[in-house]
């Protein structure tokens, strides 16, 4: 029982171990893989307030990555959460106005994919290991612009590891792009796309359902991997966090063993918040799940009719990290509210490949009642950063005040009166223009870099390591290319 298997949400006979769906990313039927259950959490939640990060990580992934062996899995956690994160703590809680807001950003890049993408490498080459693979393994990544270099800081260098990123062009921060296109590591490709990012990860997609390619670098000794939020191997260490976020307030008396949590979600992809939800599933006392959106509020109409449609015109926000129309993890929650038919989600993706869209049933929506919907305006966004600050001095990035602004929404709609955790997905300098804008400081003359020095005298945080470095990095990666040649530069970069 407690041996979770995984199948594809479009073809649940073939079952295979996690560490095989970690080493495969995507399915080959271009579904996603999901656990045939969820186990319980078998810690209690009183012992799991004792233990640290490391600790509580190591609790909640056996459980779902049942075949890694507790010696390999604790050598993947204990190397992935160390030094590199700015706090012991690695996600501490800040409250501000009554909210606890889980930083999720004190890794490598200063954004929340640090959580899972600095494992994901280690959980990656264990399982090849362990599967008796020794193809160089290549991962192939499309980024809106966190993901990108979270996973290459996460790969570079790491032996029978190569990594090829996309990223839109024009679809992220100057800082975003800097950090990006100064990457190290020989085993780094980085290349900017002339598209948005929907376009580059169908691209990146394409690639991966594309046969000829993947039997000619085959015969080269290579082998595609991912590293994009649809891989096991990131949404499981993900799934940490909320137990650690619950098991702190517990720790520290601000909540009693068994209190329901309400918890609030910046969403792009649909990882994070699943993540919460398997949490919940896991036995964590969770109430609520509020879904935040930004202008690209394809995810909120989804929730409140039950019609998921990417037709519509794409925004470019100041939270870029959520500009996106097809958030590929909700195949798993619609797998899950179809009560498990391969079939039904097969037919509906297939919809959203042919139409661009698709609508549950009552049924099927009737499922997703733990979660509430909302999004939050350019100008709402920006007035929830300045008054914040306002209040408490605290100050937060964009993607986190989508979601505090949408709490707000969710708060006056529902009032659950619950204690609440947000997810505060990356650090405000690394979106410094936007942040400066809001707080009415901003400085069409300085470069974004600057703003960051403007925004610590303004915050009083000390400027971190990650951006500290940016100033003196050299450009590594100048590479562009329209969608239709990604294959090419992929071939191009494995001749190397
Ligand atoms: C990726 C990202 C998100 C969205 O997370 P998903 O798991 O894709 O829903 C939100 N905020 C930031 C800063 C991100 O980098």
């Amino acid at each position: 029982m407690s041996n979770v298997m995984y199948a594809s949400t479009r073809n649940q006979e073939q079952k295979i171990t996690a560490s095989q769906a970690v080493l495969q990313g995507l399915a080959p039927d271009g579904g996603l893989y999901v656990p045939d259950h969820i186990p319980a959490l078998d810690v209690s939640l009183a012992q799991l307030a004792k233990m640290d990060y490391r600790q509580v990580a190591y609790e909640v992934m056996k459980l779902l990555l049942s075949d890694y062996t507790e010696e390999e899995l604790k050598h993947c956690i204990h190397a992935a959460y160390d030094e590199k994160f700015d706090d012991a703590r690695i996600a501490p809680l800040r409250e501000a106005d009554g909210v606890q807001y889980l930083e999720l950003f004190h890794g490598k890049t200063i954004a929340f994919k640090d959580m899972a993408l600095s494992i994901l490498p280690h959980l990656l080459t264990t399982a090849a290991k362990k599967n008796g693979v020794s193809d160089e393994i290549v991962i192939l990544t499309a980024t809106s612009g966190d993901t990108g270099k979270a996973a290459m800081a996460g790969f570079a260098d790491v032996p029978g590891t190569r990594i090829v990123v996309f990223y839109p062009k024009d679809g992220v921060s100057d800082i975003q792009k800097k950090q990006m296109v100064t990457q190290q590591g020989d085993n780094t490709c980085v290349i900017g796309i002339d598209g948005n990012f929907d376009e580059a990860q169908s691209g990146v997609k394409r690639m991966f359902g594309d046969a000829a390619m993947k039997e000619e670098l085959a015969a080269k000794g290579f082998r595609f991997s991912s590293a994009n939020s649809i891989n096991i191997g990131r949404l499981v260490p993900q799934v940490v966090y909320y137990v650690y976020a619950y098991t702190r307030l517990l720790a520290e008396g601000k909540i009693a063993d068994g209190d329901l949590l309400d918890i609030v979600v910046p969403t792009g992809n649909f990882g994070n918040i699943l993540a919460a939800h398997y949490a919940k599933q896991m036995g964590l006392p969770v109430g609520t799940l509020v879904c935040a959106s930004n202008e690209n509020k394809v995810l909120y109409d989804f929730f409140s009719t039950g019609v998921y449609d990417k037709n519509r015109q794409f925004h470019l926000t100041s939270s870029p990290s959520m500009d996106i129309l097809i958030s590929s993890n909700l195949e798993r929650l619609i797998f899950e509210s179809t009560g498990k038919d391969d079939g039904k989600t097969r037919e509906l993706m297939e919809g959203l490949a042919r139409d661009g869209k698709y609508e549950v049933t009552p049924d099927m929506r009737e499922k997703l009642a733990g979660f509430y919907g909302n999004y939050a305006s350019e100008e709402e966004t920006a007035a929830k950063i300045r008054d914040l600050y306002e209040k408490t001095g605290y100050v937060i990035d964009t993607h986190t005040a989508v979601a505090a602004a949408v709490y707000d929404k969710y708060r006056a709609d529902q009032g659950s009166g619950r204690p609440v955790v947000l997810a505060s997905t990356a650090s405000p300098y690394k979106f410094s223009r936007a942040v400066m804008a809001a707080l009415g400081k901003g400085d069409d003359a300085l470069s974004d870099l600057e703003l960051t020095e403007k925004l610590s005298e303004v915050s009083g945080v000390p400027l971190p390591p990650a951006i500290l470095e940016l100033k003196s990095a050299p450009v590594r990666h100048e590479g562009i290319c329209g969608v239709e040649q990604m294959p090419e530069m992929v071939r191009a970069f494995l001749q190397k």
